[in-house]
């Protein structure tokens, strides 16, 4: 790719655009090929019009991804300047769009009085990432209220599709290979009494619990099964722990944040670090929550 910094292609890409821009870790090197479709027409134009050869990454508000310092060969699409679309169908059922804010959603919802839906404020990604994620907050999971959601394929190609073709676990979602999502319809049992004092509630139970207003990814790990991830960190002693800008919280051991200098390539380090005590202390191997992608920056290529 020719290394011009965001200069415009004919179908309004930028070429190497610094992913950093995008990631709540605020690291991750330049993308070949960064779009921002505003709308489903140029989004499908886009897809389209890609050959069929070059990858596609798809993001929301880059609030799980660890974005390598050697940044992304292909194209990377941004589901943030989409149309940020939520409807009532009827007393029960919404219907979503990607793009939008999880907060929004659960702000909404609380007010159409749709109270299980209050969860989402805790997920600070989109719809879109919600449903790749099966993301979870306060004992509430996505999957649990979807009932059918929108995808789009690598040639542009929209369809609807239930939620039996898809298999759903914790943190875990299995559907049609190359196909992403452009919404979803929820369904929430009404709840007369919900109101925006339930969120208020639950977001300050989670920041007296997590660190709040430094670069993360929120949990890094998955909890294996009966345990928590953070409760084994800690028991590893590994809370403070730093490589280079990043570190192990001291309030949230399965938080890792950028104290403002840290490379993709520190939190890769401290990921592994963490791994092996954890593997060492108790004989868990913990397995990532965050998606890791893109190439290892030049310098690091041959190291261990
Ligand atoms: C402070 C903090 C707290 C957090 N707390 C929680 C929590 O309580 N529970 C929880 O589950 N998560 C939590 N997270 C993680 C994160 O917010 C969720 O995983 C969220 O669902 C990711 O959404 P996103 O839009 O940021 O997705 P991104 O990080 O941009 O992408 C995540 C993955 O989803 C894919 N993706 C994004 N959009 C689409 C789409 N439209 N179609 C198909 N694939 C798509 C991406 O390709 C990528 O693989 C937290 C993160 C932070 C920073």
């Amino acid at each position: 790719m020719n290394a011009v910094p965001n200069e415009r292609t004919a179908i309004d890409a930028l070429r190497n655009e610094p992913l950093r821009r995008h990631t709540s870790w605020r690291v991750g090197g330049p993308a070949d090929l960064f779009y921002a479709p505003s709308t489903i027409a140029e989004l499908t134009r886009i897809l389209a019009e890609l050959p069929a050869a070059t990858p596609v990454h798809w993001l929301g508000l880059g609030s799980n991804l660890l974005v390598r310092d050697g940044g992304i060969r292909g194209a990377v699409i941004a589901t943030g300047s989409l149309p940020r679309e939520l409807e009532r169908v009827d007393d029960r059922r919404v219907r979503a769009s990607a793009g939008l804010a999880c907060m929004l959603l659960a702000k909404r919802c609380v007010r159409w009085h749709l109270g299980p839906a209050a969860f989402f404020a805790g997920i600070p990604g989109t719809v879109g990432g919600a449903l790749a994620m099966n993301a979870g907050a306060f004992g509430g999971e996505t999957w649990t209220h979807v009932e059918s959601v929108t995808t789009i394929d690598r040639r542009g190609d929209v369809r609807d599709r239930p939620r039996a073709d898809f298999e759903i676990d914790y943190r875990t979602v299995r559907g049609p290979a190359t196909e992403w999502f452009l919404g979803s319809t929820f369904r929430f049992e009404h709840d007369e009494s919900s109101s925006m004092d339930a969120i208020k509630e639950l977001l300050a139970r989670r920041n007296a619990a997590q660190p709040v207003g430094v670069p993360s990814c929120g949990s890094v790990f998955r909890n294996p099964p009966g345990d928590f991830a953070g409760r084994l960190i800690e028991q590893a002693g590994l809370k403070g722990l730093q490589i280079g800008g990043a570190r192990v919280s001291d309030k949230h051991a399965n938080f890792i944040l950028n104290t403002g200098t840290a490379t993709a390539a520190d939190i890769e380090s401290l990921i592994a670090e963490v791994r092996g005590a954890v593997e060492r202390t108790s004989g868990v191997q913990l397995e990532l929550e965050v998606r890791v992608i893109g190439e290892h920056a030049p310098a690091e290529k041959g190291e261990p």
